[in-house]
């Protein structure tokens, strides 16, 4: 049978795990701190904890559960990761570096299901869950990259934005967000880290009862049900009026400021009355939302679509911001490295299966 990660758990879990297997109660923090602070890759070097318990954690647990397939480095210093898991998949993180600190971009399945038409990770249908253990060893493969430079660089944000549907893995997702964001382990902020969703209307309901300060984004790319759809074929079993319910839910309970994500697609979406339609959608909630306008990353397998001209970009922000909707372009990064979403997995797939 193949251990669990001990990334996996968070605190409590840890804590009551360890006492129900005769452990005292203060061995979770010295655990905790080997694996988070010190981020050690193998149990024997906890040389503070006695061996029975090195044997027992080792027994049950692994702390790596994923190699490293390729290792790309952009030359504005974006770095993207593609990683097997054991059971042969392969999934991929960015690092990227923004002037307000480190941000890593994490996967959450192994390919999506949702199948949005202009996304690469929709191209293979979902295999599987990653568990909440492979999504935070993703940060902790990270961060040891960072710690082996000895230059003190340290993940300060995360977005979750890339392979998978979150809110499709929700009892994972939340235990992962637990453990980042655990102050005795990497605390890495609430506020710093972002979720996004293609817009699981019951599960925003779910997530905004948790009382979690995590931001939330909202993959809406269109401003009315015909175009979303056509788009976007999660919007036939949530469409827009009943996404807005739960996104008012949301902004009600939490008063926290939402993200709309809208990727502007050539002569599709982009045109300025579909501002004018999204700046009517979005005119009760302007004090607390913020459209991300996000210039189309071209997908070879999608010839469909084409990236917005920036002058259209242009006339699209500008409608929405005399209508008093906050909106900027989303910058760039890594494209020499194919960082956009999934796409650098489903070319080393191809290779794989040509090879
Ligand atoms: N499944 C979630 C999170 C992962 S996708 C979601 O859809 O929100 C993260 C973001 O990347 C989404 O806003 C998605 O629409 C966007 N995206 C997907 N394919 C893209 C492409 N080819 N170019 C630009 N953005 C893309
Ligand atoms: Fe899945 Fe998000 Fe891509 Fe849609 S955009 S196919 S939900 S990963």
């Amino acid at each position: 049978m193949m251990k669990n990660s001990i990334y996996s758990l968070t605190f409590p879990q840890l804590t009551e795990w360890l006492i129900e297997h005769g452990e005292k109660k203060f061995r979770a923090q010295q655990v905790w701190d080997w694996l988070y602070k010190k981020r050690v890759d193998h149990f024997d070097e906890m040389t503070n904890i006695n061996k029975n318990c090195i044997q027992l954690l080792k027994d049950n647990f692994v702390i790596q559960s994923m190699d490293t397939e390729l290792k790309q480095e952009s030359t504005d210093g974006t770095i993207k990761f593609l990683f097997t898991l054991k059971d042969g998949n392969l999934i991929e993180t960015v690092l990227m570096r923004h002037h307000y600190g480190l941000s890593v971009c994490v996967t959450t399945q192994v390919g999506c299901n949702i199948g949005c038409t202009f996304c690469a990770s929709g191209i293979l249908a979902k295999n599987r869950d990653l568990s909440a253990g492979e999504i935070v060893e993703q940060i902790m493969k990270v961060q040891k990259s960072l710690d082996v430079k000895g230059e003190g660089d340290r993940v300060s944000h995360i977005v979750v934005m890339g392979i998978g549907e979150p809110f499709d893995n929700f009892e994972n997702l939340i235990n992962f967000l637990y453990v980042v964001n655990d102050q005795n382990g990497l605390s890495i902020g609430a506020r710093h880290i972002t979720v996004s969703t293609s817009g699981l209307a019951h599960k925003i309901y779910e997530y905004a009862d948790l009382g979690i300060q995590v931001n939330l984004a909202i993959s809406l790319h269109a401003p009315n049900d015909e175009l979303r759809t056509s788009i976007m074929k999660i919007n036939r079993a949530f469409p827009i009026a009943k996404l807005m319910d739960a996104i008012d839910y949301y902004l009600e309970k939490t008063n926290r400021r939402i993200t709309f994500e809208y990727i502007l697609l050539k002569g599709i979406n982009d045109k300025e009355e579909h501002a004018l339609e999204l700046a009517q959608l979005l005119r009760n909630k302007r004090h607390l939302s913020y459209v991300n306008l996000i210039p189309y990353n071209p997908v070879s397998e999608h010839i469909q679509y084409e990236r917005s001209t920036s002058d259209a970009i242009g006339v699209f922000e500008e409608a929405l911001k005399s209508r008093g909707i906050n909106c900027g372009v989303r910058l760039e990064q890594g494209t020499d490295i194919d960082a956009a979403c999934g796409q650098l997995r489903s070319k080393q797939m191809k290779k794989r299966n040509i090879g």
